[in-house]
Formats: structure tokens, C-alpha cells, sequence
């Protein structure tokens, strides 16, 4: 019987959906994979989330484990032709589901998974998960929906091989409840997960339009030269520019209908924003987000 586990893992790996991931290296020490700019369906199958590797010259740290199981491995067994290095630590930023589904593969292989303690009250472990509901039976296979191991509540420095990593967790709702950025001193390179989108509109759902422009005021103070966000292919110093112009507009359209008492119908139907017109995903999220902006400005005092 003990050699069959050994041999059911091995076929149900090679058994996994292959994403065929493309690792993009970004700077000496940072390799990373885009995905789509767009939703997750059954033609990008939950590649529509970008994920990095840090070498620390040992190993690799990842930031975030992509969308399930097989994405997770076809990255690593991508990085594996690069330099056979193990992973030493995985980090989620938030709790969005196609962040961090692939933490199963790591934790099988007895990697330590670390996120902020949002996961201990917002992350879902129901089934099915909102990727699965939307990509192939195929490509979720074998995907366990898996928690850090370790959540923390607070900013952390760690040291790894030849890297100090800087773990920031923002203190007020942003993007999402809790947001955890990376912060690479040496490289100047900012891991700024969903805090930075480019190449398609944010999502505003479920988080706060003030505190998201605040975060963003902050992360320029790092003064990275190197800006890798949850999604989009930007990584230049200017990357957070988009995000940053969007919810600004945004608030300051939002937060006038408002003072000319316009209800949440006509606020949606006025606040357009025709200059973001040709940003992907502007038809299906633009529309909640003025909405979500609207809910949160509205009890602005006066
Ligand atoms: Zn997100």
C-alpha cells in the first residue's frame, strides 16, 4: 500500500491542467507571471492574476499562489527549469480567492503560507469557490482551498537568504478589508498585490474608495522603482498612476452628485468617466464601483 500515495500524487500531478505559464523576469531577482486582463472564464481558466517568485539566492519566496492547484504548478515547475531552488515562504496579499487558491500545492509540499489575519474572517473556504464556479472542471482539479499557515496582525521584516522583505499591511480597508504589500528594499520592488491594477479597471467591491487612495498615498512614500500589482502588466515606478487617477476621479464625481442630491441611480448613470472608456473591464465593473464608491461617500460628513 505505501508506495501507492506516492503514485496517485505523481499521476494526479501529471494528470493536472497545464496553464503553460510564461515566467517574465522583472528585475535580477524578481520573475514574474501575468496574467489576462480580464474576468476568470473558461478560456483563461483563473490565469488572470499575476504572481511572482523572489530569488533569495537559496530559494524563492512567492507572492501569492495564483488562481488553483495546477496554476500554482505550472508556474513552479516553470521557475524549476530557471533554477531547481525550493520555496522557502509563500505570501498572500489579500483574500481574494484567485490570489491564493494555489496555496494547496504548496502546502503540500510543506511550504510555509503567510497572510494577515483578514483570512481568520474573510476568506471563503465554501464550496464551490467563486473561481470554481467560473473556470473548467479541469483546470480546478485537485485545487483545495487552503489558509495560510501563519496570519499575522501586524507589519513583519523578514530575512531570507540574501533579501529583506518588508511586510506592510495597510491600516484601513482599501482594496479589500486587509491588504498586504511586499516591500523589497535592496531592489526597490514593491509587491502591491490589488492596491495596483493596470491594463483593466479595478474592482472597487468590497472595499473603501478613501482608504484605497490613502494606501496608495502611502505606497508612493516607499519610493520604489519597481511597482508589480495584482493584476495588468505595468512594473514601471509609475505603475499605481491609473489606479490612482481612477478612484480620484471617481470620488471627486461621485462625491458632487452627491452634494447636488442626486440618488444612487442617477449617480451610476452620470459618473461615466468617458476618458477610462477603452480600460478593459469597464463595461462589467464600472457600474458597481461608482455604486460601492457612492454607499461609502455618502456618510462623509459634510
Ligand atoms: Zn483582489
Amino acid at each position: 500500500m505505501r508506495f501507492l500515495l506516492p503514485l496517485f500524487t505523481l499521476v494526479a500531478t501529471l494528470s493536472a491542467y497545464d496553464f503553460a505559464l510564461k515566467p517574465k523576469r522583472i528585475t535580477p531577482e524578481v520573475t514574474c507571471f501575468f496574467g489576462e486582463p480580464e474576468v476568470m472564464n473558461t478560456t483563461n481558466n483563473g490565469n488572470m492574476v499575476n504572481t511572482c517568485y523572489i530569488d533569495t539566492k537559496k530559494s524563492y519566496v512567492v507572492i501569492d499562489s495564483g488562481s488553483s492547484y495546477a496554476y500554482a504548478a505550472s508556474a513552479y515547475n516553470a521557475m524549476q527549469k530557471i533554477k531547481p531552488w525550493p520555496v522557502e515562504l509563500v505570501i498572500n496579499t489579500h483574500v481574494h480567492d484567485d490570489h491564493w487558491l494555489g496555496n494547496g500545492f504548496f502546502a503540500q509540499k510543506g511550504v510555509k503560507v503567510l497572510g494577515s489575519d483578514d483570512f481568520i474572517h474573510n476568506a471563503s473556504i465554501d464550496s464551490p469557490s467563486r473561481i470554481q464556479t467560473h473556470i473548467s472542471p479541469q483546470a480546478y482539479a485537485l485545487t483545495v482551498p487552503t489558509l495560510p499557515s501563519e496570519m499575522i496582525a501586524s507589519d513583519k521584516t523578514l530575512k531570507i537568504g540574501n533579501k529583506t522583505l518588508e511586510l506592510h499591511i495597510m491600516k484601513q480597508q482599501a482594496h479589500s478589508e486587509k491588504d498586504m504589500v511586499v516591500y523589497v528594499p535592496q531592489a526597490k520592488v514593491l509587491f502591491a498585490g490589488d492596491l495596483v491594477f493596470n491594463d483593466r479597471v479595478p474592482s472597487l467591491a468590497g472595499g473603501n474608495i478613501n482608504g484605497w487612495i490613502s494606501a496608495l498615498e502611502l505606497l508612493k512614500t516607499y519610493g520604489a522603482t519597481t511597482i508589480i500589482g495584482g493584476h495588468g502588466y505595468r512594473t514601471d515606478k509609475e505603475a499605481m498612476i491609473m489606479t490612482r487617477e481612477y478612484l480620484i476621479q471617481m470620488r471627486s464625481e461621485v462625491r458632487s452628485a452627491i452634494d447636488e442630491g442626486l440618488s444612487i441611480d442617477e449617480t451610476i448613470n452620470k459618473v461615466t468617466m468617458p476618458s477610462f472608456k477603452s480600460l478593459r473591464m469597464m463595461k462589467s465593473l464600472h457600474r458597481a464601483n461608482v455604486e460601492t464608491a457612492y454607499r461609502t461617500l455618502e456618510w462623509e460628513e459634510k
